[in-house]
């Protein structure tokens, strides 16, 4: 059989690993080798960023370790059931790729994963093996991005906390029963118990370091999990619950939404179609509203429809502000900065422009206007020197009369 290049295997395992959407390299400790010692840095110029065809930020160097997994888990592509081309990395290959790319300036760092090879603690150990040697031997100052196994002996997944700026463990699907269903291998207390510690190793080492200057960091950049979106039949408010109940639990840094792709010889238990790219941009929207503009987990809820679904044609604002109109409108030049930011239309910039500007005088439309995208969706929502909308609010086609028009269908393509 012929042996395969570096560079088939990378075509295989980068392609492998595109299916993992959590790989921003944002938030971690700022480190350079400006001052001559080691070689990269986390801030700087000139770093590449590369974006899938989906929107997808691809900047790090993003890879398997392996496609090999004993583990079957239904909506992978690397399960071991699936008809693949398999390839492997050792660690060492891996350390020298993010090596080479990084001089070329082509990366900012490494996110690496794996499939499940011989045994989790096996497996891991080779993880935290790339990451040491980048770190230890070659002075690396890059991000690293380590995917942890959460069937993998404790101390080893504390281990990778030590080496890379974020750990991230997939909570894979939202609910138990999809895990049981679509994960058969995986547990999910097993899942939660690993992110519950390295959450508290999280905390114990920055509370070190503020007694001791010289206490190891641990993973600066949190960690992060993802789920699935659209294998199983969680709606996206128990979704929306599920990601609340994570943030909160292990004080997370992002929750990934990952809408499920149909992959080659698919299981029958999966859906055919995947769900539309929209329903995993408004589960982000969602996201942002409770972490960025105060909204409770519940009040986002309230934001679905009857079959517990955002809605795709308006953004979730949208559809709480519809569903709560007994709270606008909103006087611009009074309201405070809680009550401005549940104003469809307006974002957290947009806020504080109108909180700066209304310091010198009230503020009328036209002045809105210079200061936010549009006006003709803030219109029946608020209150400003010259305008009061009179009755639109309770308008019964408000919400067509705000929705995107629906797009022709395309015949071809
Ligand atoms: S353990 Fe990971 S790589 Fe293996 S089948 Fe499950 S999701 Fe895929």
């Amino acid at each position: 059989m012929k042996q395969e290049t570096i560079t088939d295997r990378l075509a295989i395992l980068a392609d492998a690993a595109k299916y993992d959407a959590s790989c921003a390299s944002s938030g971690t400790a700022k480190r350079t080798s400006r001052d001559g010692k080691g070689i990269g840095s986390t801030e700087g110029m000139g770093i590449c960023h590369a974006y899938a065809p989906d929107g997808r930020c691809i900047s790090l160097l993003k890879i398997l370790l392996t496609n090999h997994c004993i583990f079957d888990c239904h909506y992978c592509v690397n399960r071991k059931s699936s008809n693949v081309r398999r390839a492997r990395f050792t660690a060492q290959e891996v350390v020298e790729l993010t090596l080479n790319f990084y001089r070329r300036n082509y990366i900012e760092g490494l996110f690496l994963s794996s499939g499940i090879i011989k045994s989790a603690d096996h497996t891991m150990e080779q993880l935290i093996e790339v990451a040491r040697a980048l770190r230890e031997d070659h002075g690396f100052k890059g991000y690293i991005h380590l995917k942890t196994i959460p069937e993998a002996d404790r101390a080893l997944v504390e281990q990778a906390g030590l080496w890379a700026d974020r750990v991230s463990i997939n909570v894979e699907l939202p609910t138990d029963r999809g895990l049981t269903d679509l994960a058969p291998d995986k547990n999910g207390g097993q899942i939660e118990g690993a992110m519950a510690r390295l959450g508290s190793a999280m905390i114990e080492a920055k509370d070190a370091r503020k007694r001791f200057k010289h206490a190891p960091m641990f993973a600066p950049a949190g960690q992060s999990t993802q789920m699935i979106v659209g294998a199983d039949g969680a709606s996206d408010t128990q979704i929306i619950g599920r990601a609340s109940e994570l943030y909160d639990r292990h004080r997370l840094r992002r929750v990934y939404y990952s809408a499920f792709s149909p992959i080659p010889d698919a299981s029958a238990v999966l859906p055919l179609k995947r769900p539309p790219l929209m329903r995993e941009h408004r589960l982000y929207q969602s996201d942002w509203l409770i972490r960025f503009y105060g909204f409770s987990t519940s009040e986002v809820q309230t934001a679905t429809d009857d079959d517990g679904m955002l809605a795709l044609d308006i953004d979730p604002k949208l559809a709480w502000a519809l569903r709560h109109r007994q709270d606008f409108p909103v006087d611009i030049n009074l309201a405070s900065r809680e009550k401005l930011l549940r104003v469809p239309g307006l974002g957290t910039r947009a806020v504080a422009a109108i909180l700066q500007a209304r310091r010198h005088h009230r503020l009328r439309l036209d002045d809105l206007a210079r200061l936010t995208r549009t006006v003709t969706k803030l219109r029946p929502f608020i209150v400003t020197a010259d305008w009061r909308p009179t009755g639109l609010i309770d308008t019964a086609n408000l919400r067509a009369r705000l929705a995107p028009p629906p797009r022709q269908m395309e015949l071809f393509g």
